[in-house]
């Protein structure tokens, strides 16, 4: 095809280099998730640390545990999680809202599904950078009415960071990240640029959709694309039902990693540390010490 009938502005359109299906696996207290960034096949993807599609309901879900040097961004589907923290920042998260927790020097926390019925989400961990890691917790969150969104062509965008056919999300990212939660209708096409250097990922939610090039075959929920080399993502629907996917994309950090769970540092010298902190509740693990979440006494553990 020549360049002038491209119905694109990309000049180098991104190809799907490896794909997962995300399988589930058992995590926190009797809950599932499909974790497909993670795995043992891929155990980072920077600036990414774990993507998770959870399913939990009542009496399953997160009691409390800790995390220190990155983020967890909660992105509810269906249903609500109440989350509670050593802090007391405490509230509920409904379909369509967003939690993008840093957790910085250190967080612990419960997150259990609210109410009757199965709560659905999605949750991503961003890596921080080295002078990021040990940062004041902060919280940034926003209600699926404050979440700007916009529709084009057969193509609609809830832009939860970083920005898409001229929306700006107001979250902001320590660690320079785009996420963008696409639904396409049927024979619509969806040009979408990435910066260039960025690692970037789709995980498709529903339907099926073609992705990369349009030779290529359709894909659908539940499966991880990680993208190539190139200055954005094309895709095609070419079913008769509407397509809905995550595109992802964060700037590398390019630093080592060392993890030890919920616990993710430079060096095995900085997570021994941690678990020393977090043991002795100690350099921002103080409020740990006499903390017991809600969730626990319902749990009678
Ligand atoms: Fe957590």
């Amino acid at each position: 095809m020549a360049e002038t009938e491209k119905p694109s502005e990309l000049q180098k359109p991104r190809h799907v280099v490896r794909k997962f299906q995300a399988r589930p696996q058992h995590e926190g207290y009797g809950a599932v998730v499909r974790r497909s960034i993670g795995r043992f096949e891929l155990k980072y993807f920077d600036p990414f640390l774990v993507l998770d599609e959870f399913s939990v309901a009542a009496p399953a879900g997160f009691p409390d545990h800790p995390h220190r040097g990155f983020e967890t961004v909660t992105y509810m589907l269906e249903g609500a999680v109440t989350h509670e923290d050593f802090e007391g920042h405490k509230g509920t998260i409904k379909a369509g809202d967003l939690q993008w927790m840093t957790a910085g020097r250190g967080i612990v926390h419960s997150e259990m599904p609210a109410g009757q019925g199965t709560s659905k989400g999605l949750q991503l961990w961003v890596n921080l950078s080295s002078k990021n890691k040990m940062i004041e917790p902060r919280y940034q969150e926003l209600q699926s009415k404050d979440i700007a969104c916009t529709s084009k062509n057969g193509v609609a965008v809830r832009v939860i960071a970083g920005q898409s056919m001229g929306i700006q999300s107001p979250v902001y990212t320590r660690t320079p990240t785009m996420y963008l939660d696409f639904t396409i209708k049927p024979s619509a096409f969806l040009s979408q640029p990435i910066p260039p250097v960025w690692n970037a990922f789709v995980y498709v939610l529903e339907g099926e959709g073609v992705f990369g090039s349009e030779r290529s075959g359709p894909v659908g929920p539940h499966h991880l694309l990680l993208l190539g080399q190139g200055d954005g993502l094309e895709v095609w629907n070419k079913s008769s039902k509407p397509i809905r996917f995550v595109l992802v994309g964060g700037e590398p950090l390019g630093e080592p990693v060392a993890q030890l769970g919920p616990f993710v540092m430079n060096t095995d010298e900085e997570i021994d540390r941690t678990v020393d902190d977090f043991q002795y509740c100690i350099n921002g693990f103080e409020k740990a010490k006499h903390w017991r979440s809600g969730a626990l006494i319902d749990l009678e553990v």
